[in-house]
């Protein structure tokens, strides 16, 4: 694989051929936020004919509009003074501040404790799963221009988020029970070689831990890098690795991300998806809606039936967080919302598994039903998919109708009430 970071995709032959306004945009903001491009990415998935509006390039490449505009500006004139790098790393820095690089609380709410305190690299949110980042798979093959863990690519938010012992982890999946599933994550836990990701999952399979039902990978690797399963000196171990889960009784569970039904297509992923079924993985899609990459029913159909096509099953659309380039990316959620409906009455049943449009939020993951008229009040009708508090799992609630309402911290309660019913357990939605 050969990786292009940000400061030399300018330097890339397809994109010397641009218009001189979108190279200078490319090097403007990859100066802020963190891009890295494979081969892969540039010569199999991009439709270069189709640049800038092609929805890869869109969801891997700069864009000018990515950053505000006096912002932008004041980039564009760092740049031109022929700083080193050093010094204009040291100059962007208060501005990549201004992009709310740390979103929501994921970092500190739910990291459990065992004896010697704090296990920095698990998440334990919801009982029945904990979510484990190995410290060897925090990138990814190519970046999207969305990622919510930008920060974490370019050294701004401290990497507590990620383990290496092996032990310690086995040791408090050993002491709760009730945990069914493990969801390895990063970054991208296919970016480490086999023999790494194995010291996570071989001693999950030894005795230790009879209540894991199903370990879950969470990947972007068949849309950036289907080698990973193909041709990759290492691919036929993975495979011989999910074997072993799955032979201990265990479900694999590969948590793809596909963001557009271009990324469906190449003969590589093709054969990627059809060697990770033949283990007896299943394959399950998720992604975030966003502007300029899949913002269209149309696109959400034909991605749906392709999926399931090819044995994937849609599982989630997610609302995009609030961090980074979020003012080029995101949709209000009553788009979204229709977005969704427009999407689902295309496709036949089997098509229509994604939840969604659902918010990771701070008590749980929110989806939103639909919009409706209730006693002349307009509302958006909210259910709870998971939440911190398992009484909360399944509860419908109503949030006002808010045309600009663009994430859950937007939301105001329906029908004049104070609060949400679950504002005491997440305090910060009490701000009216
Ligand atoms: C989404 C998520 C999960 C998994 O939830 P499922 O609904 O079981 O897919 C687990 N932990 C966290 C923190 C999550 O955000
Ligand atoms: S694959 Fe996931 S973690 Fe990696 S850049 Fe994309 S959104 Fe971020």
């Amino acid at each position: 694989m050969r990786s292009t970071p940000g400061h030399r995709l300018s330097g890339l032959p397809q994109v010397a051929g641009l218009a001189a306004g979108l190279r200078r945009d490319i090097e403007v903001v990859s100066a802020v936020l963190p891009f890295k491009v494979n081969n892969y990415v540039i010569d199999e998935l991009i439709d270069w004919s189709r640049v800038p509006d092609d929805p890869i390039f869109r969801l891997t490449f700069p864009h000018g509009d990515m950053l505000p505009r006096d912002m932008y500006d004041e980039v564009a004139t760092l740049l031109d003074a022929g700083l080193s790098r050093s010094d204009l790393t040291a100059a962007v820095e208060p501005l990549r501040r201004r992009l709310n690089p740390h979103p929501g609380d994921q970092l500190d709410k739910n990291v459990p404790t065992d004896r010697h305190g704090r296990i920095d690299g698990l998440q334990h949110k919801y009982a029945e799963t904990v979510l484990v980042f190995p410290a060897n798979g925090q990138t990814c093959h190519s970046y999207c221009g969305y990622c919510f863990r930008w920060a974490q690519f370019i050294g701004i938010a401290d990497l507590k988020q990620q383990i290496s012992e092996q032990d310690r982890m086995v040791d408090y999946l050993s002491a709760h029970p009730e945990v069914s599933d493990v969801l390895f994550t990063g970054g991208d836990p296919m970016i480490m070689r086999t023999d790494v990701l194995a010291k996570y999952v071989d001693p999950l399979l030894d005795g230790r831990a009879e209540h894991i039902r199903t370990l879950r990978f969470g990947t972007k690797a068949l849309s950036y890098w289907p080698y990973r399963f193909t041709t990759d000196p290492d691919a036929d171990d993975l495979l011989r690795m999910f074997e072993r889960v799955i032979e201990s009784g265990r479900q694999v569970a590969v948590m793809a991300h596909f963001s557009h039904s271009q990324e469906l297509h190449t003969p590589a992923v093709r054969e990627a998806i059809r060697r990770i079924r033949d283990t007896g993985a299943i394959i399950r899609s998720q992604a975030p809606i966003v502007r300029h990459v899949n913002d269209d029913a149309d696109v959400w159909a034909q991605m749906w039936r392709d999926l399931v096509a090819q044995g994937v099953q849609p599982y989630y659309m997610f609302v995009e967080r609030d961090t980074g380039a979020r003012d080029y990316f995101a949709l209000p959620l009553h788009r979204v919302s229709a977005i969704y409906r427009e999407a689902l009455s295309q496709v036949s049943g089997l098509e229509r598994t994604a939840r969604g449009p659902v918010m990771s939020a701070s008590p749980g993951k929110v989806v939103i039903d639909g919009i409706a008229e209730v006693n002349g009040e307009r509302v958006f009708c909210c259910r709870f998919l998971q939440a911190r508090d398992p009484a909360h799992v399944g509860r419908p609630f109503f949030a006002r109708y808010d045309e600009a309402a663009l994430w859950f911290d937007d939301l105001r309660p329906a029908f004049g009430e104070a609060q949400f019913f679950f504002a005491d357990e997440a305090p910060q939605v009490l701000v009216a």
